[in-house]
């Protein structure tokens, strides 16, 4: 996939074209208040490593989360404006957030680009099955009728609180992964990524949620009662209290370890079963 298509033979030219689109791609998600300024240089990034070095491959499966997981994101509803509000950073997504998300695909990609081993974008394609699970969870799951439970007691909890769960979410996860996977299905010739990215992506998601309920920092707004990420202040001004998890854990690192944990778990399952 060095010379993806056969069209470019220059490995310099590729890595220039890469820049070159990912800089287009990040100043378009820019301009549409998808990304701080931060996140559009880190997405260019993302996007020049990905395309310039892995090529063809890790680029259409990098393409098919960024564009799934927007579009449902830009599906607003009521419901989905307060989970805006509850969330630590709001709409935009800032550099720690698309590193959260793209770093591993970007390095494996790197790998698969200097190797040419189906291994490497097997990686690329769980990395990404497991942020594209955990986006299609909770921009659906926040539709349910019925309020989701802790993933840890099974208590009903609000919607939108880190490691709450639902029927609804989980299979807009395991959609979300199989969608990774049937992309990446014809790059390795095998259709068993399908599934193996589906359940890679799906377990993945569900550590985001048990991480989300045990060790992720979660605060409460005083004034208003309501779980949140946000710490110093809430949207209304008033400090919010840790009730749970390490202070020093965010959203971003539990992201981040999902994204390795998806990587790690289709890979060993593909090593295991082809
Ligand atoms: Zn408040």
């Amino acid at each position: 996939m060095a010379a993806p298509f056969g069209l470019i033979r220059d490995p310099w030219t590729q890595l220039a074209l890469g820049l070159v689109l990912g800089v287009i791609v990040a100043l378009g998600a820019r301009r549409a208040s998808m990304l701080t300024t931060g996140g559009a240089i880190a997405a260019a990034v993302v996007g020049a490593l990905t395309f310039g070095v892995g090529g063809w491959a890790p680029a259409i499966l990098l393409l098919t989360f960024f564009v799934s997981s927007s579009l449902l994101s830009r599906q607003s509803s009521e419901r989905k404006q307060t989970l805006a509000i509850r969330s630590a950073k709001g709409g935009r997504r800032d550099v720690w957030q698309v590193l959260a998300n793209g770093a591993v695909p970007a390095l494996l990609a790197v790998g698969f680009g200097l190797t040419h081993e189906d291994l490497w974008l097997v990686g690329v394609a769980g990395a990404l099955a497991a942020s594209n699970a955990d986006t299609w969870a909770t921009e659906v799951g926040v539709l349910a009728r019925t309020p989701p439970r802790m993933i840890t007691n099974l208590r009903p909890v609000e919607a939108g609180t880190s490691g709450a769960i639902s029927l609804l979410g989980s299979l807009a996860a395991l959609a979300g992964a199989l969608l990774i996977g049937l992309v990446g299905s014809p790059f390795v010739r095998n259709t068993a990524l399908l599934y193996i990215a589906g359940a890679g992506g799906l377990l993945a998601s569900l550590l985001d949620s048990l991480l989300g309920a045990t060790v992720q920092a979660q605060y409460v707004c005083p004034n208003c009662d309501h779980l949140t990420e946000r710490h110093p202040t809430h949207t209304c001004g008033t400090a919010t209290v840790l009730v749970s998890g390490w202070p020093w854990l965010g959203n971003d690192p539990v992201n981040l370890a999902a994204s390795i944990a998806g990587a790690a778990l289709t890979t060993l399952l593909w090593s295991a079963l082809s």
